[in-house]
């Protein structure tokens, strides 16, 4: 058997790799290393699978985040929700930029944004909602968007984690996870969905406004060459980073097929098991399954973390401390009852290696081996 990896980027490189070194090449040989062709042809091949009107490329999905932020205007003491159960990234941001980051409590079966906690979090000082589609699926965007309708509020959609998502509206129309919003962010981090061979982002948004300023920002406020007009950063993508997405995004479905097929095959190995929840779909939504995150019953988590790696089967807790815990983060205004479903997920969630190119023979020794340990 194959030594099992948390992703398996080799492998999956090892299937692309003339046509990823032919692009690679010919970036090098045109020394077009900085808005090279390349990105703008990423551009709109993304554009055009996500059926968007606007995609701008960055340097990564933490930029994202940021310069949409900034392109909406947001300004000091302006309150942002988003959720207590995501990557740091999210509220990073929204502190970096001296806005004030609301966390409220997620759903114990999607992980994703509780939309209760959200309504109850919105004082006149909120201007946005940044839900995270976690793991792979979507939000639930209908409530979402009710919610900021009602209240005049922004939608940033931190899309990092599942590009390539569907969302089924209740009046059936299906869109891309990230084109809900006013916009949407997502990162190329190698090991994402759809991932480079080094850092990357893009901000997805249909409003021809927002996109003209967001491109500027990205380009240190630059409009016209040397004329300043607004405060931006310097956030690129490169050339090399755009040629070896182009490669990579024909084959997103197919990857999401594999990771889709690879999280079926280990639902049915731990059917057995009571201790044992499976991800939880909701209808609205399909998973991508950028992580494959089980919630366990009455076991030790850390001891099968543990156990686990001694087998030789790498997992992660993702994420082990509660964003309203974390030094950086934490707040008098927080109260502990608020936050009751992440703090009991911290504690029992575990995620197993999900990848593209997972073999049956891998899952089925980790499958054996966890049913094992908690038998
Ligand atoms: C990875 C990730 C980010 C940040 O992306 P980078 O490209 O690493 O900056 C933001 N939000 C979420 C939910 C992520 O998983």
């Amino acid at each position: 058997m194959k030594k099992i990896q948390m992703v398996d980027l080799q492998t999956q490189y090892a299937k692309i790799q003339p046509q990823v070194d032919k692009a690679v090449k010919e970036v090098f040989e045109s020394a077009a290393f900085i808005n090279g062709p390349e990105v703008k042809q990423f551009q709109a091949d993304l554009e055009q699978y996500l059926g968007v009107k606007h995609v701008i490329p960055c340097a990564n999905g933490t930029d994202a985040l940021q310069i949409a932020m900034m392109g909406l205007g947001l300004e000091q003491g302006d309150e942002v929700i988003t959720a207590d159960f995501t990557f740091a990234a999210t509220v990073e941001v929204i502190a970096l930029l001296k806005l004030t980051p609301v966390l409220v409590d997620v759903e114990a079966d999607s992980f994703n944004m509780d939309i209760d906690a959200l309504k109850k979090a919105i004082t006149p000082k909120t201007k946005a909602i940044v839900p995270v589609h976690l793991f792979g699926q979507c939000a639930n965007m209908d409530a979402v968007l009710e919610v900021a309708k009602a209240h005049n509020l922004y939608v940033i959609e931190d899309t990092a984690q599942a590009i390539g998502a569907d969302y089924t509206f209740k009046n059936g129309t299906v869109k891309k996870a990230g084109t809900i919003g006013d916009v949407g962010t997502t990162s190329f981090f190698p090991s994402k969905n759809l991932g480079c061979y080094g850092d990357g982002g893009a901000i997805f948004t249909n409003n021809d406004e927002l996109a003209h300023t967001l491109r500027g920002m990205v380009n240190h406020g630059m409009y016209k060459r040397y004329y300043h007009d607004v405060i931006g950063v310097n956030s690129r993508l490169d050339s090399v980073q755009a040629a070896v997405l182009r490669i990579k995004l024909p084959h997103l479905d197919e990857y999401c097929k594999a990771r889709q097929k690879a999280a079926a095959y280990y639902n049915d190995g731990f059917a057995v098991a009571d201790q044992i929840i499976t991800p939880i779909i909701n209808a609205y939504t399909t998973h991508v399954f950028h992580q494959y995150t089980l919630r366990l019953v009455g076991v030790d988590r850390d001891a099968l973390h543990r156990h686990l790696l001694d087998q030789g089967i790498p997992n992660a807790i993702y994420y082990p401390v509660p964003l309203h815990l974390q030094k950086a983060y934490a707040d008098a205004r927080y109260r502990e009852e608020d936050f009751k479903i992440t703090n009991e997920l911290v504690e029992t969630v575990i995620s197993l290696p999900m990848h593209t190119e997972l073999e049956p023979e891998q899952q089925d020794f980790i499958i054996k081996t966890i049913l094992e340990f908690i038998a």
